[in-house]
């Protein structure tokens, strides 16, 4: 089947009977990503992930915000 990259229009034609299809068939979200922007995403989650870890040890630290 064809898929069609939800980001940058890219079409892409993947395996009939692969996960991905299956997935893609069965719930009507029609999301699909191609390989590039999957992997743009990947990187930016892992960047925020890195952020997130960050701002939760800085939460730590200060107790007497309130005071
Ligand atoms: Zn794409």
């Amino acid at each position: 089947m064809q898929v069609k990259c939800t980001i940058c229009d890219n079409i892409e034609s993947i395996e009939d009977d692969s996960f991905e299809a299956k997935r893609l068939r069965n719930r009507r979200i029609h999301m699909y990503l191609c390989k590039s922007c999957y992997d743009r995403i990947e990187y930016k989650t892992k960047q925020r992930h890195a952020t997130g870890k960050f701002q939760l040890y800085e939460e730590k630290k200060p107790t007497d915000d309130y005071i």
